[in-house]
């Protein structure tokens, strides 16, 4: 736990993190009195310390630092995370000193442009004027598969807006958040403004969302946790901003480039063996191109290259930590049983040399669209295909799910594309293109998926609230009736 400087867990627990093959670090496991205070070293710093004197320009600049010591510190951050959760260093690294540094230079920028408005209300000899206010200690709770980016996505904008933080990393992968605690406080932080507490989620998490001096919690992770978190924020009445899971389509029409296409959904779920978020897990394609677009896809995954992720040539990575491989498996048997046909992978892999939970990236077809393989999250390299003949029913087959994070959308009639873009429930559509993101466009969910928005102003407006002030500009004349 960090509140300005780092302690041990008052009851002296830890939890050991196990990185794909061994033990290598343990963490504090923080009980209620370690969330009371680093909730309450974020409440001082709010109300009473220095963070409550920071004009919004200052705070700009405050963030700009973050940035650049982050960028300084990228490839020291990446190798931990790599260490910690199996994530490839390449698909950390580059994007730590460039989109995820931009984070805070962009709401850097936007700290000090934060305008209320005045309203011409139907009130005569009245001034109504609106002001944006922080909401005060913001709880940021974060998901195992990359833990980096998610709180930077929510301390950035948080800040910018003028809260200050408690950070509640996944109990499997801790170590670079942690580390990127110590690399932040080169910026110069004053002492409080962010704290970390880490442990179990339903022990740490629970203490921190339960804690009545947090007034908004921004929570990404699973459908399970999001309920529980939303459901103990509802006891308070609290804001909470969901970003869940997904079951995301990839919609392949007969007219597409096939090359990109394969490419495109290859590259949307494999490379970090399906834990995404965003992860295009249901792959829809036309019935007239099917079987030559499977057979095609199919070959060139079965090339990829499977490893170390630290290895920059590596394409698909391992699984994050024991319980979650567990779980993929028994996904995967569970479509056998179902009666899906398992047509590349579909087993655990033991790359030599390499300890570690590797699955061969793992594509079912015969998929009914009411089996559990496609419908569910399995967040690991299991592509789930399944046919369509027409445009309405692409739609119907998209639609057809709890969830709605985002969609892929392949093929060359720009007209249909955007179509299929205004009758998808989702958050994010990717058309002729997929993963991408950057800190000035929103991200988020539709339905089971979540609420709430991150990143671009909607990332901002989310940590903020809207106070209204009427001034009376000529003697009051109260009406004893109202
Ligand atoms: P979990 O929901 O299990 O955990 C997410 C975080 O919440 C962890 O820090 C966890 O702690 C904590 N937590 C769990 N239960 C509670 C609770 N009752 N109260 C408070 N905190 C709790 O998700 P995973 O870590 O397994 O992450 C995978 C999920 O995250 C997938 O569904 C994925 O799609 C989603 N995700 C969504 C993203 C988005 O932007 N929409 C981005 C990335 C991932 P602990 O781990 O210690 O239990």
């Amino acid at each position: 736990m960090a509140v300005g400087s780092i302690r041990r867990a008052g009851n002296g627990l830890t939890v050991t993190t196990r990185p794909p093959g061994q033990p290598w670090a343990q963490i504090p496991s923080c009980n209620k009195q370690d969330v009371e205070l680093a909730v309450g070293a974020a409440q001082r710093c709010f109300t009473d310390g220095a963070w409550s004197r920071f004009r919004a320009s200052e705070r700009g600049r405050l963030l700009r630092r973050m940035g650049d010591v982050l960028v300084s510190h990228s490839v020291m951050l990446a190798d931990i995370e790599t260490t910690d959760n199996g994530k490839r260093t390449c698909d950390i690294e580059p994007g730590l000193r460039t989109w995820l540094a931009d984070s805070f230079y962009y709401y850097a920028g936007l700290a000090d442009k934060v305008e209320g408005s005045v309203i011409p209300v139907d009130v005569p000899d009245m001034l109504n004027y609106t002001r944006s206010e922080p909401f005060g200690v913001c709880a940021c709770i974060t998901a195992w598969n990359s833990p980096l980016l998610i709180a930077i996505w929510k301390i950035a904008p948080a800040l910018a807006a003028g809260n200050t933080v408690v950070l509640k990393p996944s109990e499997y992968a801790s170590a670079s958040t942690l580390a990127l605690m110590g690399v932040l406080e080169e910026a110069d932080l004053p002492p409080g403004l962010i704290n970390v507490v880490t442990g179990l989620g339903a022990e740490t998490g629970e203490h921190l969302v339960a804690d009545s001096r947090v007034k908004l919690v921004s929570f990404t992770g699973g459908l399970f946790g999001g309920r529980r978190v939303a459901e103990l924020a509802a006891q308070q009445v609290k804001p909470v901003i969901l970003e869940l899971g997904g079951k995301s389509p990839q919609i392949v029409f007969d007219d597409a480039d096939l090359d990109v296409a394969v490419h495109g959904v290859m590259s949307g779920i494999f490379p970090p063996a399906g834990q995404s978020c965003v992860a295009g897990s249901r792959l829809l394609v036309q019935r007239s191109i099917h079987n030559h677009f499977v057979d095609r896809l199919c070959t060139a995954t079965a090339k990829a290259r499977i490893g170390d992720p630290k290895d920059p040539l590596t394409q698909i990575g391992p699984i994050s930590n024991r319980a979650h491989f567990d779980r993929v498996l028994g996904d995967i048997e569970s479509a056998k049983a179902e009666g899906a046909h398992c047509i590349l992978g579909g087993e655990a892999l033991h790359p030599e040399g390499l300890g570690g939970w590797f699955i061969g990236p793992t594509v079912f077809t015969q998929v009914e669209p009411s089996m559990r393989i496609a419908r569910n999250e399995v967040f690991g390299p299991v592509l789930a295909v399944i046919p369509f003949d027409d445009e309405d029913q692409a739609v119907r087959i998209a639609n057809d799910s709890d969830y709605g994070l985002a969609a892929g959308i392949w093929t060359r009639d720009t007209a249909r594309a955007i179509r299929l873009s205004d009758r998808i429930a989702v958050g994010t559509v990717y058309i002729n293109n997929y993963f991408n993101a950057t800190t000035q466009s929103p991200v988020g969910g539709y339905k089971q998926s979540g609420y709430g928005r991150e990143n671009g102003l909607a990332g901002m407006k989310a940590f903020l609230q809207t106070k209204s002030i009427w001034l009376a500009t000529a003697p009051y004349q109260p009406n004893p009736f109202t």
